[in-house]
This record gives C-alpha cells, structure tokens and sequence, in this order.
C-alpha cells in the first residue's frame, strides 16, 4: 500500500541529466526526509513532483496510488491529493489572502465534485485550522504574501497545508537559510497535521529542522540518486560527518 512511488526517475534540465535514477516509496502516515549537499537534485525533485515545467524527464515513472502523477497537470496533482508549497504564487499583493485561500480550496472542492463552502463556513473551517495550528489570525487579512517575512510566509504555508487537507504534502526548505522560528512553525505545523492517512515529504539540505520533526526515513540525495536511506540517527550522523562521509558512495561523472 504505497502513497508516493518513483522508480529510477531520470530527469534533465537543459540537456543535462539532474536525477540519475532515484527511487523512493512512501506509505500512507509516513514521513519522509529528503537530505543533500548543494547542488544535489533537491529542488529539481520537488519541482518535477509539482509539475513546474522546464524539465524533461527522460526515464521512470512516479505513481500516486494508482494514478501515473507525471501525466497529470499541477492542478490536477492538486484536486488528487498532492500538495506542493511553492506551487502556490509567492506574492500577490492586493489580494485578500482570506480570499485568496476560500478560493484555492474551492477550486479543489469543485474539481472533486464536493460542494462549495460559503464564506461562513470557510470562516469555520479556518477558526478550526488556526486553533490546530496555535496560529492568529493576523495573516489572513493581508495581500497573499505581501510583505510577509520568512517566517510569516513559512506560517501561511502551513495554514494552506492545514486548510487544504492533502493526502501527501512535499515541503521544500531550500538552503535559503530559515530562521529558528520558521523552522520550528514548519515542524509543529507538520506534527500537528500528521495523519494515518496523510504522508510527507520534506525536502531540507539541514538536520537542524529534524530536531523538531521526527521522521520516520531519512534518505540522502547526492547526484541526482537516493545513495542511503536510514531512520532519524542518519539524520544525526550527517549533522556529526558533513557530507562529505558519503563521498564515495557517489559514482565520479562518466
Ligand atoms: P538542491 O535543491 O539539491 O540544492 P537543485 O535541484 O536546485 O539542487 O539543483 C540541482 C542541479 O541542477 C544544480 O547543479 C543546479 O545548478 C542545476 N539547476 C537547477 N535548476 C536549474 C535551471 N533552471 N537551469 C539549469 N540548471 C539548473
Ligand atoms: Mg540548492
Ligand atoms: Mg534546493
């Protein structure tokens, strides 16, 4: 009963080959850790789940049950189950974020043939959401994502992962240095909203952020393949040793 299944995915950008064959499967209720050097295929990965356009996957295939996610459009991936943070506009000033997140979540609800919520009903649903999340209101009433800090934009991410209620969720940290806060509002927000049924992803270049989230693979991402997967402590061995420990386990460039 798997959720996430790549197999030998092969991806390039621009000619040149990013993923090299990486595999990795994911059950339902699991949470996964992606780590890496710089460089790795990190992002490339998380785009290519996303469907961002750009690159060309050359072999492989990634299956969401049983649904091939690759011949699928982004807002298909969506109404499926699949949540991807950066999928989502970074800023888009003027616009109410109140209103811009009903709308997001109405669009999927149409799209699986559930009912559309008024605004008090979503007004419920997101008093619930905030109380889950022990956040405030104050994001909600500004442009989506206008002027928001880090933190702030790491705090209504997870508001729309809460809100959005996916099956599987892939975060991306990026190596763009979050601070403390953001990192710990990402790790409550992810234990708060764990599920049996929800799996995730969570693609991040530093240990520091599974000090907070306990998953339940670790796996390493060097060169474009998964070169070992372990539990947490391999978490804690790359903290200790660097990257540089898992050298030679990565083959030289043909
Ligand atoms: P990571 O997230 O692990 O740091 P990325 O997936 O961002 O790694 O990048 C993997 C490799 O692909 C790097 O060598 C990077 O320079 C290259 N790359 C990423 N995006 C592009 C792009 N849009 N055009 C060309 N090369 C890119
Ligand atoms: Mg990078
Ligand atoms: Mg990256």
């Amino acid at each position: 009963n798997s959720m996430l299944k790549i197999e030998n995915l092969h991806a390039s950008i621009g000619g040149r080959e990013i993923l090299k064959g990486l595999s990795l499967e994911l059950r339902p209720g699991q949470v996964h850790a992606i780590m890496g050097p710089n460089g790795a295929g990190k992002s490339t990965l998380g785009n290519i789940l996303a469907g961002r356009e750009g690159y060309e996957v050359t072999a492989g295939s990634v299956s969401f049950g049983d649904q091939d996610l690759l011949a699928l459009e982004p807002e298909e991936r969506a109404t499926a189950g699949v949540f991807l943070a950066f999928q989502y506009p970074v800023e888009i000033p003027g616009v109410n974020n109140t209103y811009f997140l009903r709308t997001a979540l109405n669009a999927q609800r149409k799209a699986r043939g559930e009912a559309e919520l008024d605004s008090m009903q979503f007004l419920k649903l997101v008093r619930e959401k905030l109380a889950v999340l022990h956040l405030k209101d104050e994001l909600l009433h500004r442009g989506v994502n206008e002027g928001f800090s880090g933190g702030e934009k790491k705090r209504n991410e997870i508001f729309q992962l809460a809100l959005l209620e996916p099956r599987l969720a892939i975060l991306d940290e990026t190596d763009s240095g979050l601070d403390i806060d953001a990192l710990k509002t990402v790790a409550e927000g992810v234990n708060a909203l764990r599920s049996p049924e929800r799996a995730f992803l969570v693609i991040t270049h530093y240990q520091r952020l599974l000090d907070y989230i306990k998953p339940d693979v670790v796996h390493v991402l060097a060169d474009g393949r998964i070169v070992e997967t372990g539990g947490p402590e391999l978490a804690m061995e790359l903290e200790q040793h660097g990257y540089a420990w898992l050298k030679d386990r990565i083959a030289p460039e043909a």
